[in-house]
C-alpha cells in the first residue's frame, strides 16, 4: 500500500541542500513548478518526489524500474518535502510543521569542521520535535581530500552518537552527478512511519494561507479561502464540513470559524481524501479575506463532529531538554515565568500558573488554543531577552 511520507531537509545552504533536494526530486519538481502555475497554489511544499520497491529485490528507488536489478517496483512512498527557507525563520517553520514530519535529512558539508552551531541547532530541533528517522547526507566530498574526508565522516559520527543517533548511516552524496543519490533513498525508503488513521479525528494544521483572486475580480467569480498545511492525523474529505480554530477576533472574543471543504490539492495533483503525510491546500468556502496573507496560519482545521478542547489553559507534564555542556537553564522553571509555546501550528505567549513536579499549567496571555488531550507542547524560555528551547510536554488537560 502507497503511503505518505512528509520530511524536513535540513543544513545551510552552504551546506548543498538545494542542490541535494533537486538530485532527489529530478524532474517531479519541474512538473510541481507547471502545477503551481494553474489553480491553487500550495507554497508549503517545497518539493517531492517517489520512492518505488522492488518486486524482486526489495531495495527502494526513485524510479518504476530498480535501479539495483533493473526489475518492476510498486510504489511505496510519495515524498514531501516541506519547505524550510532562510536559516532564521527554520527554527519557526520546523516547529510549526512539526507535527507534520516524519523523518529528516541533515545535511553536513565536509569543508568544514562539523558540528557548525547552525548544524547543531538543527539537530536540537528534529529531537525536540521528537523526529526518529533520520539520515545523514555528507556533502562536497569532492572539494576535500580524501583524508578531511573522512575525518570529517568521524566528526559526524561522533556528533551523532553524541545525540542518541548512533544508528544514523552517513552517505557521502554528489548530488550534481547524482551519486550515491539512490543509496541516499534506501534510507529513506527504510524511515518507519506508524500512521493508525482509523477512528482518528482529523487535524489539520494551517501553516500558511491565501487569498488566490486577482485584486478587483468579480464577486461571483471569487474563489474561497486557501488553506495550506496537512493532517497530523485522521482524514479529510472533499465535501467535508469542518471548523478552522480559534476562528476570528470579535467583540472581545475568538469566534472558530465553520466552513467547507470545496477542493484538495496536494503535490501530486488533485485528491479526493487526505491522511497524514501530504503537503496540502485546501480550498474552502471562506470568505477569501478571512485568508489573505497567512492571517490563519497557526490554525487547527477539525471536523464538526469532533470538536478539540478550546481554552486559555493547559497543563503539561513537562520534561526539560537534558542539554550537555552548554545548558542555559540553570534553574527551573519558575512560577509567573513567562514561556512560549508552540502547540500543533500555533504560538502563543503563557505564563506559569502552577508547578507540582512535572505537571506544569500554563494560562495564555490573550489567546485561546485548541488541541486534543495528548498533544504535544514545545516549551521556550527566554534567555537574555532571547527564546530559546527548553523542553516539551504533553498535554493531559
Ligand atoms: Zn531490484
Amino acid at each position: 500500500m502507497v503511503e505518505d511520507i512528509i520530511i524536513d531537509v535540513v543544513g545551510s545552504f552552504a551546506d548543498g541542500k538545494t542542490t541535494l533536494v533537486r538530485a532527489l526530486a529530478n524532474e517531479s519538481t519541474l512538473r510541481h513548478s507547471e502545477e503551481r502555475k494553474r489553480g491553487i497554489t500550495i507554497r508549503l511544499g517545497y518539493a517531492h518526489f517517489l520512492i518505488y520497491k522492488c518486486t524482486k529485490c526489495s531495495s527502494f528507488s526513485r524510479y518504476e524500474k530498480c535501479e539495483a536489478c533493473g526489475a518492476k517496483g510498486t510504489l511505496y512512498y510519495r515524498v514531501s518535502i516541506i519547505d524550510s527557507p532562510g536559516h532564521k525563520t527554520l527554527m519557526t517553520i520546523m516547529l510549526a510543521g512539526a507535527p507534520l514530519v516524519s523523518g529528516a535529512v541533515l545535511v553536513v558539508a565536509a569543508n568544514q569542521k562539523c558540528p557548525q552551531p547552525q548544524t547543531e541547532e538543527h539537530l536540537e530541533a528534529i529531537k525536540i520535535i521528537g523526529v526518529k528517522n533520520l539520515v545523514v547526507a555528507q556533502t562536497k566530498v569532492d572539494l576535500v581530500g580524501a583524508e578531511r574526508a573522512r575525518q570529517n565522516y568521524q566528526e559526524i559520527k561522533d556528533f551523532l552518537s553524541k545525540n542518541g543517533f548512533s544508528d544514523t548511516k552517513i552517505i557521502p552524496v554528489f548530488s550534481i552527478n547524482d551519486v550515491n543519490i539512490k543509496e541516499l533513498v534506501q534510507e529513506i525508503g527504510k524511515f518507519n512511519v506508524n500512521k493508525e488513521k482509523d477512528n482518528k479525528k482529523p487535524e489539520m494544521l494551517v501553516v500558511r494561507s491565501f487569498d488566490v483572486n486577482k485584486p478587483g475580480a468579480e464577486i461571483s467569480k471569487l474563489s474561497g479561502g486557501v488553506l495550506g498545511g496537512g493532517l497530523k492525523e485522521g482524514e479529510i474529505a472533499v465535501g467535508d464540513k469542518v471548523t478552522i480554530y480559534p476562528g476570528i477576533f470579535i467583540k472581545n472574543a475568538w469566534k472558530p470559524i465553520k466552513t467547507e471543504v470545496l477542493q484538495i490539492q496536494s503535490e501530486f495533483g488533485p485528491e479526493q481524501k487526505i491522511g497524514p503525510g501530504l503537503t496540502v491546500g485546501i480550498k474552502t468556502k471562506l470568505d477569501p479575506s478571512l485568508s489573505r496573507r497567512d492571517s490563519l496560519a497557526g490554525s487547527l482545521v477539525a471536523s464538526n463532529d469532533a470538536p478539540p478542547n478550546f481554552r486559555n489553559k493547559i497543563s503539561v507534564t513537562y520534561s526539560p531538554l537534558i542539554d550537555k555542556e552548554k545548558n542555559v537553564f540553570k534553574k527551573p522553571l519558575q512560577k509567573n515565568e513567562m514561556v512560549l509555546l508552540n502547540v500543533l501550528a500555533a504560538k502563543v505567549l503563557g505564563t506559569v500558573s502552577s508547578i507540582a513536579n512535572e505537571k506544569v499549567g500554563i494560562t495564555l496571555n490573550n489567546s485561546y488554543l485548541p488541541y486534543y488531550t495528548g498533544d504535544k507542547a514545545i516549551i521556550s524560555r527566554k534567555v537574555e531577552n532571547v527564546w530559546v528551547l527548553a523542553g516539551s510536554g504533553t498535554i493531559y488537560d
